[in-house]
């Protein structure tokens, strides 16, 4: 097959151009995005062979080889792992599949100068194409493996790419940077420094579990230097928590979930006794853009004994934590388990509550130890966690303790339940609640009159899961959650209660125009009633104590129920 010439797509191209011509300092970390493909590679093929052992590939030694030649100014990643197929190359190389990536050039191009461009950047993963941060030409051999031919894809990161066919290529992938001519002002950044190479694998990719050898230069005689391994591959679960630098848990975080920013926070647990397991979980800073689309990728990783198993492995934490990224470490898992042997496993379902406390009381220690990143976090989960109180009964109250919400007591200060009920008015037996769309409009609803006026204290809930939840869940600490929209609300409880009788007084008084009302709104309504709640506006529509409310009226009819 001649060697063919193709386009990349848009979002693509828009990206290469930002590596091109990048504004991001650290350019060091396009060899830990090369590593982690390399890492992921040879994962993919031991499991494959595990599955298939006829697949025609060797496993023998599976590991990543640095290969720097300073006279061509080159550095290549190698690995023998599953390698692409020619089709493989122009999907997974030559297009951007992640929906995320797609936003974030859309934030990009509204950022309004380099440092804020910089910033998104170190936000998100680039992966393979960071290569061309340090190279302007950037070839890739690659095999799958059990094919027999394989594929070479060169490109100069502009608009186009080639792809040929090529009949002698070893198995796994190959990715050759042709380096960027040396800046002299800048030694620091000199690729083809095996000093330099040392250190940037030290620092980002230790933890790898495959060998990464460096390749020694070629010398002069017959006596070929031994190639020496950079990384220790010591899994950081399985070590102590002195031994392990925050730094080294942070590298590990962004080769899992594919993110370049630190970690929230980092939570470890060792379980000892007949079903012994090791995790290292790490709640991220920023939720990812497509949490709550259909297949957004859950971030647990599952090893049996240093040796990796699945990616997003769902049986190990429920739903609502999908956030949550990390790795487990099981010891007595077979090496062949499946995802619906997973499901239905006894040991795994005390593993899966376990781990789900575990985060849930981690998040409560943030919540008391440092506010700033407690904000951070509910902010980025809190809507994501909510559905918890729906789907997880038995850690109910463990969600609840740790939710908050925005309130009529502050501007922006949201308020735990808990706080709420330390300020409830003498005589409050309840706690009152709104949803709808936005503060704004909640705060201005008529529905709000009576409570502004009496200074009774109202939650805010613009979530499409608070109309849910609260009425799943219903009280808290005995208070009821009452919606100041539904049903008869007596705000003159106790103390001011009207005079005996005054009521049913004014109702006869009324009582022409109420059943005139009745009979004008007769489609539309149950009833008409005089109302304690307003102070300004002259009626208002409340919906019964048990009906929906007007929002989930609305969801349930958007989705044809
Ligand atoms: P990500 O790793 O986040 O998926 P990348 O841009 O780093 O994004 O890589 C894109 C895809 O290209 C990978 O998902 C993988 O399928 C494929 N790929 C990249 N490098 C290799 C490699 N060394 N071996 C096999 N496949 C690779
Ligand atoms: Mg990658």
């Amino acid at each position: 097959m001649p060697t063919e010439t193709f386009e990349f797509q848009v979002e693509a191209r828009q990206l290469l151009q930002l590596m091109i011509h990048s504004v991001y300092s650290n350019k060091d970390v396009f060899l830990r995005e090369l590593v982690s493909n390399a890492s992921d590679a040879l994962d993919k093929l031991r499991l494959e062979k595990l599955r298939d052992d006829t697949l025609d590939a060797d496993v023998s030694d599976l590991h990543i080889e640095l290969d720097i030649d300073k006279d061509a100014r080159t550095l290549t990643v190698r690995d023998n792992g599953i390698g692409m197929s020619y089709d493989e190359v122009g999907q997974l190389i030559g297009t951007i599949a992640n929906s995320g990536t797609a936003s974030f050039l859309k934030e990009l191009r509204e950022a309004k100068d380099a440092a804020g461009a910089e910033g998104l950047i170190g936000q998100f993963g680039v992966g393979f194409y960071s290569g061309f941060m340090v190279a302007d030409e950037v070839t890739l051999v690659t095999r799958r493996a059990g094919e027999s031919k394989g594929t070479r894809w060169t490109s100069r990161g502009e608009a186009t790419y080639t792809l040929e066919t090529v009949d002698d290529a070893p198995q796994g992938t190959s990715v050759t940077l042709h380096l960027k001519p040396a800046d002299p002002e800048n030694q620091l950044h000199d690729y083809t420094s095996p000093w330099k190479i040392r250190e940037i694998v030290k620092r980002y990719s230790d933890f790898i579990t495959w060998p990464i050898r460096m390749v020694p230069e070629t010398g002069e005689g017959d006596f070929a230097p031994e190639a020496e391994t950079l990384n220790s591959m010591k899994a950081l679960w399985a070590r102590s928590r002195e031994e392990v630098s925050d730094d080294e848990y942070h590298e590990l975080y962004k080769h899992i979930s594919h993110d370049w920013r630190d970690p929230l926070e980092t939570i470890r647990l060792q379980a000892e006794g007949t079903f012994e397991y090791q995790a290292l979980l790490f709640v991220p800073a920023h939720a990812p853009h497509d949490l709550f689309t259909r297949d957004f990728k859950r971030g647990v990783q599952l090893y049996v004994k240093r040796v990796f198993i699945m990616d997003d492995c769902e049986a190990l934490l429920p739903p609502y934590l999908r956030f949550v990224k990390g790795v487990v470490d099981a010891a007595d898992l077979s090496l062949n388990v499946s995802r619906e042997i997973l499901q239905q496993d006894r040991h795994i379902r005390m593993m899966q509550r376990r781990l789900t406390k575990k985060v849930l009381s981690t998040v409560k220690e943030i919540m008391t130890k440092d506010a700033d990143r407690y904000a951070t976090f509910w902010r980025e989960f809190g809507t994501v966690l909510k559905e918890g109180l729906l789907t997880d009964s038995e850690n109910r109250d463990a969600i609840l303790a740790v939710a908050s919400f925005a309130t009529t007591h502050s501007e922006d200060e949201p308020t735990t339940l808990k706080q709420y009920v330390e300020r409830m008015k003498d005589g409050q037996e309840d706690i009152y609640y709104i949803t709808g769309e936005s503060r704004q409009s909640i705060e201005n609803s008529p529905h709000m009159e009576a409570f502004r006026d009496k200074g009774i204290e109202v939650l805010l809930l613009t979530d499409p899961v608070d109309e849910v939840w609260v009425d799943a869940v219903g009280e808290y600490e005995g208070k009821k959650l009452r919606s100041v929209a539904k049903g008869e609300i007596d705000l003159d409880a106790k103390g001011e209660e009207k005079a005996d009788g005054e009521r049913e007084k004014q109702t006869e008084e009324y009582a022409g125009l109420l059943g005139w009302m009745r009979e004008q709104l007769d489609e539309d309504i149950k009833e008409v009633r005089l109302s304690t709640r307003l102070t300004v506006s002259p009626a208002c529509v409340v919906s019964d104590a048990h009906d929906l409310t007007p929002a989930l009226e609305n969801m349930y009819r958007a989705m044809g129920q």
